[in-house]
């Protein structure tokens, strides 16, 4: 048997695959399992213009958030988390399932129990230029085809220049 379960940190990225579940992604357009941390891009529930960058470490749970603008989100201090945090685990149950989400970051909590309940947040550094250039990676990637419908993805991004 191999350890990575001891370590979290040195476990393998996660690949983005398709979510166990159906997830919002117009409330977490990304998410990924990489470097020891949860981390993501969670929407704001009151300005479409602006995002948060929320990541949680695998281990000790140290939680960061801040806006695409670097400003740390006023919900979360040392000690409590925020709603994005709160979103962007639940979004990570549905995309990789709560148990290996759970192995991922060491969080127990009793089966079928929300895995926020679980956290002993900790304060972390953020890591929102790391996570933002990995979502517009992970953008890029897309193969998006010509289509005028709207895409849930892109819907956090300010309108580009008025057209003509
Ligand atoms: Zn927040």
């Amino acid at each position: 048997m191999e350890k990575h379960q001891t370590d979290p940190a040195r476990a393998s990225t996660v690949p983005q695959v398709a979510p166990i579940h159906p997830r919002k992604l117009a409330k977490v357009p990304f998410l990924e399992l990489t470097d020891g941390r949860l981390q993501g891009v969670v929407s704001s529930g009151s300005d479409i213009e602006r995002v948060y960058v929320s990541s949680i470490s695998a281990g000790d749970h140290g939680l960061s958030c801040s806006t695409n603008n670097n400003r740390p989100c006023g919900g979360l201090n040392g000690r409590s988390s925020c709603k994005h945090i709160e979103l962007l685990l639940a979004e990570a149950e549905k995309q990789f399932g709560a148990t290996q989400v759970a192995r991922y970051l060491s969080i127990e909590v009793a089966e079928g129990e929300p895995l926020f309940g679980g956290l002993h947040p900790t304060s972390a550094p953020g890591h929102a230029a790391e996570v933002f250039s990995s979502f517009l990676r992970h953008l890029a990637y897309l193969e998006i085809p010509v289509s005028t419908e709207p895409l849930p993805e892109l819907q956090w991004f300010p309108a580009g220049p008025a057209q003509p």
